[in-house]
């Protein structure tokens, strides 16, 4: 069977969960038996989101190849259960660096270079060469922004050009909008897709298929009037509610026969076995007890800075029959007010990856309240380091410790630049970043997470500074616990503190590689210890109103 291509574009408004629905058609896909992998398309002139805030572009997420992508990578792997790589994010930045470095060299010379043919070659090259180094039969490609922006025309001429290059009948455009509901009237109005299928058109793109995203119920007579308008045939105007458990939109959409849709027109066979997904989304939304954990970090007010962390805590929470209820706490309101305003009432505490020095101190305190409290801890990077911060300092006796990332002056730095990386001055994609191998060290709470049969596990990463060799043995003189480690021994990867419930702090980023039907290891040992106290009863119910606190699903 040739490469089949699904595109999707988005019309009307932004954030309507374009990721979502392309990760929900991978799964939908995937479980009739194909292999599918996934890319998207971000129109911005940044080489990657490695250096953007995450105030504005959310988490950054990591492949295990050490990209560093948009986090819709995020939504595509935990609902295909693939794991993908940098080639699957391709912006105009480094479409265009690519063009510009070729000019330079004198690859055209003679030649002048412009947006068709050169840019939208380079664009198709990109998803056919995705295509054949990962030999999917489907490869589903997401523009990113909506059509109209300016800076998404190459993109869109270039998926538009593809139908020619890889033939018809391999080719599906789907576009997805945002049916507003007008309450004077009391309707759902179908003018602004109408408007954005006519832009879409107008670039020569006629879409195979609609999803409309709306509040309300959408009627046969609304998929009429969109047939009529949009030339796409009425089965083929899917209807997309909001939901609220993500993880339920493969199954509408399912219901809605979208599966059958796109396997009678690009030809797929295989029969769709969504048993499964429908037993784990069950056990989801049919968890009754709420634990509630915080995550205390610095980008709380925008929480899709930590999407993955906060899906990881979804799954295993699910998988330990338990409800995350996450909240979100800032590490300067730590610091502010002290750690037993924020988490006096929670059952466990995140403390995740983060840069530069804003707020870190909150999370030293609430590290130090983890541990003095017994409340289950997990740090993941950053949240490791303030962890070992807080021991050199209160327990090791190393009174002014910290990173040298937060004061280069520092009299003991006990988190340290890697020897590797100095006298780097770019910003851009410098980190240790992607897979790494960690040797999990016997009897540890590490360990005993993974489970026996794990000498080694592979985790993905995105850092600068380490543990500093020099007081390694002034930390485990007083009783701290490194309890993984790389093969060749020389770097730190996790570290923990004894004669705790659980309290363990890794160098890595587990929660990229958390699924709904996997869940991290690492975080179910977390949630399995926070449960264990919700069932001792030892907590007191959350009531602080208007706190970042809701709950997960
Ligand atoms: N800023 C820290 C470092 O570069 C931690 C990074 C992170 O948490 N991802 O090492």
């Amino acid at each position: 069977m040739p490469t089949k291509y699904i595109f999707v574009t988005g019309g009307v408004v932004s954030s309507i969960g374009k990721g979502i629905c392309v990760a929900s058609i991978g799964r939908i896909l995937k479980s009739q038996g194909l292999s599918v992998t996934v890319a998207k398309l971000d129109p911005y002139l940044n080489v990657d989101p490695g250096t953007m805030s995450p105030y504005q572009h959310g988490e950054v997420f990591v492949t295990k190849d050490g990209g560093e992508t948009d986090l819709d990578l995020g939504h595509y792997e935990r609902f295909i259960d693939v794991e993908l790589t940098r080639d699957s994010n391709v912006t105009a930045g480094q479409a265009y660096l690519e063009l510009i470095t070729r000019e330079r060299r004198g690859d055209f010379l003679g030649g002048t270079i412009q947006t068709v043919p050169h840019l939208t070659n380079e664009i198709k090259d990109r998803l056919i060469s995705l295509a054949e180094k990962s030999e999917a039969d489907v490869v589903i490609v997401e523009v990113g922004g909506t059509v109209g922006d300016i800076e998404g025309l190459p993109f869109l001429e270039a998926i538009r050009q593809m139908r020619n290059t890889v033939g018809r009948n391999n080719v599906f455009y789907m576009h997805l909008t945002l049916l507003p509901y007008i309450s004077a009237s009391e309707e759902l109005k179908t003018k602004p897709t109408q408007h954005s299928v006519k832009e879409l058109r107008s670039i020569g793109i006629q879409p195979d298929a609609l999803i409309c995203r709306s509040d309300t119920e959408i009627t046969r007579s609304i998929q009429e009037k969109l047939s009529l308008f949009c030339d796409v045939e009425t089965e083929a105007v899917f209807p997309m509610p909001t939901v609220g458990n993500v993880y339920e939109v493969p199954l509408i959409m399912e219901e809605f026969g979208l599966g059958s849709f796109l396997s009678q027109s690009l030809n797929l066979g295989g029969k769709r076995e969504l048993r499964e997904w429908y037993d784990l989304v069950n056990r989801m939304n049919s968890a009754e007890r709420v634990v509630p954990i915080a995550i205390v970090g610095k980008y709380v007010e925008y929480p899709d800075s930590y999407m993955s962390v906060r899906e990881a805590l979804r799954h295993a929470a699910a998988s330990c029959g338990l409800r995350a209820e996450v909240r979100w706490v800032h590490s300067e309101a730590v610091e502010r007010d002290g750690p037993d305003e924020y988490l006096k009432d929670v059952c466990g505490i995140v403390v995740p990856g983060g840069f530069g020095p804003r707020g870190v101190e909150g999370m030293v305190e609430t590290s130090r309240y983890a541990r003095d409290k017994e409340v289950p801890y997990l740090g993941l990077c950053l949240g490791m380091q303030v962890m070992v911060i807080d021991w050199a300092r209160d327990v090791a006796g190393l009174r002014r410790a910290n990173s040298s990332e937060l004061d280069p002056d520092t009299e003991h730095p006990v988190i340290d630049i890697m020897h590797g990386q100095r006298g780097i001055t770019d910003l851009g994609g410098t980190m240790r970043l992607g897979q790494y191998p960690c040797r999990p060290q016997s009897n540890t709470q590490m360990a005993q997470a993974y489970g026996s049969g794990w000498s080694e596990i592979n985790e993905r990463h995105r850092h600068r500074y380490e543990v500093n060799n020099r007081y390694r043995e002034s930390l485990e003189a007083s009783g701290m616990v490194m309890s993984g480690l790389s093969p060749d021994g020389e770097l730190v990867e996790a570290a923990e503190v004894p004669n705790h419930p659980f309290m363990v702090g890794v160098q890595f980023h587990p929660e990229f590689r958390s699924r709904p039907n996997r869940p991290h290891p690492l975080f179910c040992a977390l949630m399995g210890q926070a449960g264990n106290t919700v069932r001792e009863g030892k907590q007191l119910p959350f009531n602080r109103s208007g706190w970042w606190s809701f709950s997960t699903q």
